[in-house]
Formats: C-alpha cells, sequence, structure tokens
C-alpha cells in the first residue's frame, strides 16, 4: 500500500471539487481525506499504485465542469492506515503556489433555477441561492481559503435545513458559500425614491436621495416587475455591481434613461428571457449561442434582426446589440414576470465606473432610477459584464470582467520570475497581477478620467493584492507621464517600468498565443504615446522578446486641438483633407465643416471652424502630429458627412463599420513608401478618393464605406509581405482597439493569410486598451533581471528606433 499528498492547484475551490474527489476516490476504494488548501485542494490518499493513479487520471481527464487545474503535485509519505475516505473540512493545509486563486462568478445552474420558480419548493421564489455549480464567488470573497467566514454571506447563518445540505457530501450545496433560503439568507428590497408612491422621479441627481422601503422578499420581486411594465426604471443590484434596467421594446422608456443617465448613444446591452427570445432580436449562429449559454454569461455582440422587437435608441446607427441571457435567479423571475427584452446596463453615470456599494448606488443612481431593486448581501469586489464577440471560429473576448475574471491566463512561453503588476492604459482600463506561468487579469476597471474611475481601480488594485496575497517586485506603466497609472507606479516602492503603448498591445497578443517572435505587429488604435513624443495609433513593430523596433506607420498628419480631434471627427476630416491636397477648404471636394446629416444633440461646427483650425492644421499650433488610425475612420466618417462629433469614443468608426459593405470593390489605395527603413502608409490617396466619390452621386456611402476597409486590408497585407521579404518574419499580431472592428480584422486576417503568412488574433484577452498590462507585465518581467534596479528604480524599455526624425516627417507630410 502506497500514500500519496496530491496538491491539486488552480481554480478548485467552491466548484464541487472536494465531493468529486471523495465520490471518485471512495468508487476507487482509497482511503485517506480531502481538504481545501491555501492555494487548492489537498488529497492525502492511500491505496494501490494503479488506483492512485486512476485517481490522478479522472481529477486530470472529468474534473467538475468549473474547476480550472493550473498544477498537480504528487509527494510520497509513509502511510498511515487510514480505514476510511473522508472530507476533512477543518481547514487550510498545504503549501502555498504562487497565487491563491479565486474563482469568477458562476451563472445560475438550471437546478437552483427551477427551484425557485417551483411552486412549493422551499426557495420558490427566492433568488439569493446558489449552490457548488453557482453562484457568486468573486464578487463575495473577502479572503482566502474560500470559506463561508470569509464571503459576503458570513452575517447569515444557515437555517437547519441549509446546514443539513451544506454538510452532506451526496448533494449538490456541500460546503457551497452561498447556499441560503428565505429562512436565513440575503433578502430582497424594494424602493422607491423619496417615498413617492413608485412614481417618477425629478431628473436631477440629488446626493443623498432619500428612499423608502416599500416591500421586501417576494413582494419586492412583484412590484420591481409591476415597475418594469409601467415603463420604470429600476435599479437592480446583481452579481458584481447595480444595473439600470428597462423596457427594451419602449422608445420613451429608454429615451428617457439616456437623458437620465447623460449617454446620449453609446448602445446599451439587452437582457433576453432565453434563447428564443434572443432570436426574436437577433441572428444568433450557433456559436453565439453556447456562448451565450457559458457559465460566464457574457454580453454577446450578434447581428440585429430588422424586426427586432426593441426601440431603435437601445444601439442607434449600429447593426450589432449586446444580448446576454438571465445569470442569477433574481435576474430569470424579471424576465419571466415581465416578459422582456430589457434594457440592462451599467448602474453608473457617464464616465463612472459601475455601482456596487450600497451607498454609492443609491446616491449616484437616485437620480436616475425611479426605484431600487436591492438586497442586503454586500457586494466586495466590482465586475462589470463582460463582452464578446464570436470571430473567425472563436470566442473573442472585448471586454475580461465577470465570470471571466479573476481566472488566471495560463501563459504557455511566459515565466514571470519575479511577481510584476502591470497598471494598464488610461481607459478601459485593467491591471494584471503575474508571477510563475499565471497571470491575473483584473475585471474591467473603466476609464480613468474622472477621480470616481481612479479611486475604483486604487480600490480594487487594494483589494487584489490582499485577496491574492501577491508582492509586486516590478511595477510596468504606460510611457505617458501624465496617466493616472503612471502617478501610482510611481508611488509604489518598487522598480518601475514605462512600456510604450503599442508595444504593449503586441506583447498582449503574443503572450496569450505563446509566441515569443520575431513578429510583426500591426496596432491600429485611436491614440498611445509614442517614443518620440508623437501620437501613435497606426503602427507596424517588429516585436522581439521584450524589445520592439518601429518599422512603419501611418504618415503623421496634425491631431488639431488634441483630444478634441478624437471627440470631433469633422477636425480630423480637415486635418486629413489638408494633408492630403496640402491646402484649405477651397480645394476640396467636400467640406467637413458643413455636416448637414446630424442628430440635433450634435454639436454642430460652426461657421468660422477654419479660422480655428487654419492656424493649427498650417502651423501646427496645439496640433500634436499623429498616426491614429481611430482617428482616419473618424475623418472619413465626417467626410462622408454622417457624422460631424462623437458622443462617445470611436462611435464615428463604429458607425462606419456598421454602414459598410462587406462586398465592396477593391478601389482605394494607401501610398506605401519607404523611407530610411520605415514603411510610410500615406493616407493620402485614399482620403482623395473617398472625398471625390463622397461628393458625387455614383458610389453609394455602403460601398465608400467598405471600400475603406478593404484599402486598409490591403495596405496591412502588403506591408506584411515586405516585411517578409526583408526579414523572414511570416508571423502578423492584429491589435489595438481599431480591430475590435470585425469587418476590418476579418479582411486583413483573410488578406493575410492568403499571402500565407500567420495570423495572431485576440482571443481571451481585450484587443483594445483592456488587455494592454498584460502586455505591460509580459515586457516588464523580462526586462528586469534580479539586480536590475537603477539607483531610481526605474527602467527604461530598449528601443531600437531609426528612420525618420520627427521633424522630417512633420515637414515630409505638409
Ligand atoms: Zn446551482
Ligand atoms: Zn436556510
Ligand atoms: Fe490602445
Amino acid at each position: 500500500m502506497q500514500r500519496r499528498i496530491v496538491t491539486v492547484e488552480g481554480i478548485i475551490q467552491g466548484v464541487g471539487f472536494r465531493p468529486f474527489a471523495f465520490r471518485t476516490a471512495r468508487s476507487l476504494g482509497l482511503r485517506g481525506r480531502v481538504r481545501n488548501g491555501t492555494s487548492g485542494a489537498v488529497l492525502d490518499v492511500e491505496g494501490s499504485v494503479a488506483e492512485i493513479d486512476r485517481l490522478l487520471a479522472a481529477i486530470e481527464r472529468e474534473p467538475p465542469a468549473n474547476a480550472r487545474i493550473a498544477r498537480i503535485r504528487v509527494e510520497s509519505a509513509p502511510a498511515v492506515g487510514y480505514d476510511d475516505f473522508a472530507i476533512d473540512v477543518s481547514g487550510e493545509a498545504g503549501s502555498r503556489s504562487p497565487f491563491s486563486l479565486v474563482g469568477p462568478d458562476l451563472a445560475a445552474c438550471p437546478a437552483c433555477v427551477s427551484e425557485s420558480r417551483e411552486v412549493g419548493d422551499r426557495r420558490h421564489r427566492y433568488t439569493l441561492h446558489g449552490c457548488t455549480e453557482c453562484g457568486p464567488r468573486y464578487t463575495i470573497t473577502t479572503a482566502v481559503p474560500y470559506d463561508r467566514s470569509r464571503t459576503a454571506m458570513a452575517p447569515f447563518e444557515p437555517c437547519e435545513a441549509c446546514r443539513r445540505e451544506y454538510e452532506s457530501p451526496e448533494d449538490r450545496r456541500f460546503h457551497a458559500q452561498p447556499v441560503a433560503c428565505p429562512e436565513c439568507g440575503p433578502r430582497l428590497s424594494f424602493r422607491v425614491v423619496d417615498g413617492s408612491a413608485g412614481g417618477p422621479a425629478s431628473g436631477a441627481t440629488e446626493s443623498g436621495a432619500r428612499l423608502a422601503r416599500v416591500a421586501v422578499g417576494p413582494a419586492a420581486l412583484d412590484a420591481a416587475v409591476r415597475a418594469l411594465i409601467r415603463g420604470q426604471i429600476v435599479a437592480v443590484k446583481g452579481l458584481g455591481g447595480y444595473h439600470l434596467a428597462c423596457d427594451a421594446t419602449r422608445a420613451d422608456v429608454v429615451r428617457r434613461l439616456r437623458e437620465r443617465k447623460s449617454r446620449e448613444a453609446k448602445p446599451l446591452a439587452v437582457m433576453v428571457r432565453d434563447l428564443h427570445q434572443a432570436r426574436d432580436v437577433c441572428h444568433v449562429q450557433p456559436e453565439e449561442e453556447r456562448l451565450l449559454e457559458s457559465s460566464a454569461r457574457p454580453i454577446v455582440l450578434c447581428r440585429m434582426r430588422s424586426d427586432a422587437p426593441c426601440a431603435p435608441e437601445v444601439a442607434p446607427g449600429l447593426q450589432e446589440l449586446g444580448v446576454m441571457l438571465p445569470y442569477t435567479p433574481l435576474h430569470h423571475h424579471l424576465l419571466d414576470g415581465h416578459g422582456g427584452p430589457l434594457v440592462m446596463t451599467s448602474g453608473n453615470v457617464s464616465g463612472e465606473p459601475i455601482a456596487y456599494r450600497d451607498e454609492d448606488a443609491r446616491s449616484t443612481l437616485a437620480g436616475v432610477a425611479d426605484v431600487f431593486l436591492d438586497h442586503d448581501r454586500e457586494i466586495v469586489a466590482r465586475a462589470d459584464d463582460s463582452v464578446t464577440r464570436w470571430m473567425r471560429g472563436a470566442p473573442t473576448v472585448l471586454r475580461r470582467s465577470r465570470g471571466f475574471a479573476p481566472a488566471p491566463l495560463r501563459l504557455s512561453r511566459h515565466r514571470f520570475e519575479r511577481p510584476t503588476l502591470g497598471l494598464g492604459g488610461h481607459l478601459k482600463n485593467t491591471f494584471c497581477l503575474a508571477t510563475a506561468e499565471l497571470a491575473l487579469l483584473s475585471p474591467h476597471v473603466g476609464d480613468l478620467e474622472t477621480p470616481g474611475g481612479v479611486r475604483g481601480l486604487r480600490a480594487m488594485l487594494r483589494n487584489h493584492l490582499d485577496l491574492f496575497d501577491v508582492r509586486p517586485e516590478i511595477v510596468a506603466h504606460d510611457l505617458h507621464p501624465g496617466y493616472a497609472t503612471t502617478r501610482i507606479a510611481e508611488e509604489l516602492d518598487v522598480p518601475s517600468v514605462a512600456v510604450q503603448h503599442h508595444h504593449a498591445h503586441v506583447a498582449a497578443c503574443m503572450a496569450e498565443h505563446g509566441v515569443e517572435g520575431p513578429v510583426l505587429g500591426v496596432a491600429f488604435d485611436g491614440a498611445g504615446l509614442g517614443d518620440d513624443g508623437a501620437i501613435w495609433g497606426g503602427e507596424l513593430l517588429m516585436v522581439d522578446g521584450a524589445g520592439y523596433r518601429r518599422i512603419g506607420h501611418l504618415v503623421y498628419v496634425p491631431l488639431p486641438g488634441g483630444d478634441a480631434a478624437a471627440r470631433e471627427p469633422w477636425r480630423m476630416a480637415c486635418a486629413h483633407l489638408h494633408a492630403a491636397y496640402g491646402s484649405g477648404p477651397e480645394s476640396w471636394p467636400v467640406d467637413p465643416m458643413s455636416v448637414s446629416v446630424v442628430p440635433s444633440s450634435e454639436r454642430r461646427p460652426t461657421r468660422d471652424a477654419w479660422s480655428l483650425l487654419a492656424p493649427m492644421l498650417e502651423r501646427g499650433l496645439r496640433s500634436p502630429p499623429t498616426s491614429s488610425m481611430g482617428r482616419l475612420f473618424d475623418a472619413v466618417a465626417a467626410i462622408l458627412g454622417f457624422r460631424a462629433t462623437n458622443a462617445y469614443e470611436g462611435q464615428a468608426a463604429m458607425e462606419l463599420e456598421a454602414m459598410a459593405d462587406p462586398a465592396a470593390a477593391n478601389r482605394y489605395r494607401f501610398g506605401l513608401r519607404e523611407s530610411d527603413g520605415m514603411r510610410l502608409l500615406d493616407a493620402g490617396p485614399v482620403v482623395r478618393a473617398v472625398a471625390r466619390d463622397a461628393a458625387g452621386s455614383e458610389v453609394a456611402p455602403a460601398e465608400i464605406a467598405g471600400a475603406f476597409h478593404r484599402a486598409i486590408a490591403m495596405a496591412v497585407a502588403e506591408a506584411a509581405c515586405t516585411v517578409r521579404e526583408e526579414h523572414g518574419v511570416d508571423t502578423v499580431a492584429l491589435t489595438g482597439g481599431v480591430f475590435q472592428n470585425a469587418l476590418l480584422a476579418d479582411l486583413s486576417a483573410d488578406a493575410l493569410e492568403a499571402e500565407g503568412l500567420r495570423v495572431l488574433l485576440h482571443r481571451e484577452v481585450p484587443c483594445n486598451d483592456g488587455g494592454l498590462s498584460l502586455g505591460q507585465a509580459v515586457v516588464a518581467s523580462a526586462l528586469v533581471e534580479p539586480g536590475d534596479a537603477t539607483p531610481d528604480g526605474r527602467i527604461r524599455e530598449p528601443v531600437r528606433s531609426e528612420g525618420e526624425t520627427l521633424q522630417e516627417e512633420a515637414a515630409s507630410c505638409a
């Protein structure tokens, strides 16, 4: 007889692993114990070598559905002669892995949902329970090991019936921390703002607005359903934060939500009752259905049906809609009662992170919601809904948050010798804690343009450092000195590395695919500070290991007025037209300053717009040079005359994609020239051709937009082919927020693959700035060797840039 101590690391706790180990070991006739350790589970087993091997095989091949095994370690030990197999619930044991892991939240399982629906079940119309297969995890965990006392369930002492379920290894609630019932668990409350009897609140935000509780338990549920049916806006406390819910079919209701939330046009997510309803709203492919039903229950971007029963105000100007299925028993009841579809959008005011603490939600959402449906189980950690899309045969994550985070990414090639923290970028911020072969990407933090956003980052960072018990020894941040993340990096008392924005984008894509390089990185996005001080965003980078060399980019044009240019595409149209024609509006075929098709709420450029812009474009006043591809999309949208200003980041680009004909002809072509080894993509010929077609009436706007996409894809393929000839590099990483554009990603990948090149697309890690933190961590950890810390604790990235200087280039584009 042999004895083995088997340590199973990964996401093991809260997924029914111990009952699984118990049943399997017993069925094999093994004796011993299984218990939770700080880094997973520890099995102490005695039996024959063959039996133990079979147990190991079962753990490896058929673990519980939601377990993610990172590593299994087996050690021999002298036999002690156990006489049975038991689950030891005495607490922690075992050696520490690099990380204590906490599982992501899991969608309500069918068994828990049907209990909640079943008349006569003791949980009938109860909505705040879970089991080993489902329910909150990360968002209720205060510390590890995962145990009820270290979760938001601690204040709820289980009743006799719940305790029996919790203690029985045969029950699906065995040691499920969210086990609860109407007797002993958290309770729903329905509140109205200002004590008015459910009447609409005034639009003004009153911090500290008074809420009156008017119903509890199942009555609260009924009241919320009635409010939704009446067309009210309901703040609903969910797993990782508050949602704002309302009837998605009513234009007046959705308009009111937009007005109160100061969210003019950005698309809103919709929750549908079930897959049938998803099919009524969108053309849903079978792969998209599987993604909708996965335990992460993300928002899935699907093509909207022209006869979708949703108000057009839900996603104005777009052809895709973000849909999701209910993921808590509470959602199921709301959708059953109302019928659906419901708008379910993050409970925040524009620009701020999603509210998750009751006090914050009440003060910030009281001016938006008419009524509140909340409960007394605390949300410990914030986790916004994740956003995904099915693209080129695989699920692709655009916002990695609830249901995914904080499950670690396993990087097949990269190893972090020392704990490393990547702080991410300024928009769509996430941070990344990495050590050994594991990289843990935080849930979506959001934009850091408001104090609330920065506070949200600091709070989540503190929480993660404690929860995962990691002390970073290297911190990586963006090259931009003005970002909040750069300030936070300076506060941490460890060596810091500034990583160039687009280098980080490419590194993230490479790390995800386990590719070390050399790789041609095509990084197209809105903006990132370059190492020459210009605003980059249309970059060709050669990346090998931790170093990069810029080998090409979109020809610089002035960014008139800096950030204002991103909000006002007409400015970029003028910048590109001025560069393309080498002169002012008198010689352009179109006038982007007199856009006629603008929604009434848009600020239109004023008549004297040119007198404002001319000094910027002619003398470079307040106009840093930029190679941004995102801004080129803005420019083309404004030249086409349908959007002069952006209500949200990337709006013009999203609408340009939505209107584009995917079958458009190959009618435009970028100039491609070489200067001192730098490949310069000149948008001038494309801009002139687009302007000519836009001014005429022969080419439909959909054709122009489609051909513009195609021209970019062709330029990418052409550049990649010359890079392959010169450097022998045949792998191309497509990265940066512009590649959220499914049409562009598709056309580019097709063009590259047709040339026999290998294409890397983002899958688990967002291609937008939500993926930067991983890339930063990878680059920084590879640069810093133990003992590398310079006296000032700063390490410079080895930039191997060659080619034109900024001045020469600015001159060449003038
Ligand atoms: Zn369940
Ligand atoms: Zn109970
Ligand atoms: Fe970016």
